[in-house]
């Protein structure tokens, strides 16, 4: 498109205000007040910020709890590619355990508010905020007459449109077992969020263990199901990534249950036994 230079510019504005809003690495941010006024007082937040958290609850409540966005004291502690990352004692998981609650999140749409209930509660939108700024930058895209694009924030996929030439984008979807850009399969989309969660980008290993960045709330560790590497293809990436955060904790039994009952919204799961699993929509069209 003509405006393609000035898409790409506006995009990149708009995903680091969304960073700068929702990060829990930067204490100036919208998620980083929430949670330091945990307990005492409801923050006035924007509506991007808002509109995320707003989402986030509806897949903590559709996964029960498998995606939990009070996941942030756990997070903290296990540190996972940050400089401490650790082995945490059991006893300060159950401690920090304690906190995590979703059900704890108080929402006012007429305040744009949020609160969390108690003092030692934090928020993590890590695992759902880079779909909503993939859906953004797609927004500005269209804003600016552009019919064909490919949008990649690490993971999620967006794809606008076709290929210039008409034909369907191809997605790789990584083999989690191989180095970076080998795949296990691909598949054609058009106008599609692919989103995926995996073992296999961040993590630490002990002693031949691997500890990677997707816990399982009701345990405090790292999530042991036989999900491998979970793509949820959506319209909308915040739907795709708030989504397989969670059913990669559920494991695939689950999961394709669940997914199975969302309208337009479709599911390939890894196994650690290295099978995949597709659910109905997606068969032959990978
Ligand atoms: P990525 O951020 O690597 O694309 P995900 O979308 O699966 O992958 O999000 C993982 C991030 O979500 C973690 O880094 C952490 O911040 C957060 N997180 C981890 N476990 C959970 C959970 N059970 N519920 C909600 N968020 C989680
Ligand atoms: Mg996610």
């Amino acid at each position: 498109g003509k405006k393609a230079e000035k898409a790409i510019e506006e995009s990149i504005k708009k995903v680091y205000e969304i960073d700068n809003k929702m990060s829990v690495f930067k204490e100036y941010s919208e998620i980083s007040k929430i949670n330091k006024h945990a307990g005492n007082l409801a923050q006035i937040v924007s509506k991007d910020t808002y509109y995320v958290i707003q989402k986030a609850i509806k897949y903590c409540s559709l996964s029960r709890g498998a995606f939990d966005i009070t996941i942030g004291p756990i997070v903290g502690l296990w540190a996972i590619g940050k400089k401490g990352q650790q082995i945490p004692s059991s006893n300060e998981i159950k401690e920090k355990l304690k906190t995590v609650n979703y059900k704890d999140v108080v929402i006012d749409k007429n305040n744009s508010s949020i609160f969390l209930k108690n003092k030692k509660q934090e928020m993590d939108v890590g695992g759902i905020a880079k779909g909503y700024a993939a859906d953004e930058v797609k927004n500005i895209m269209i804003k600016n007459g552009i019919k064909s694009a490919i949008i990649n924030l690490g993971g999620n996929i967006l794809v606008l449109g076709t290929k210039e030439d008409g034909t369907p984008w191809k997605v790789g979807i990584q083999n989690p077992i191989k180095t970076r850009g080998e795949f296990a399969l691909t598949i054609s989309v058009i106008n599609k969020s692919v989103v995926t969660s995996g073992n296999y980008e961040r993590y630490f290993e002990v002693e031949g263990k691997r500890f990677h960045h997707i816990i399982n709330p009701s345990t405090g560790y790292p999530s042991e199901s036989d999900i491998v590497s979970a793509t949820i293809i959506s319209d909308n990436s915040i739907d795709g990534d708030g989504l397989s955060t969670g059913v990669y904790i559920m494991g695939v039994k689950k999961a394709i249950k669940l997914i199975g009952e969302i309208e337009g919204v479709e599911a390939i799961f890894i196994t650690r036994s290295r099978d995949v699993y597709v659910t109905s929509g997606m068969e032959g069209k990978f």
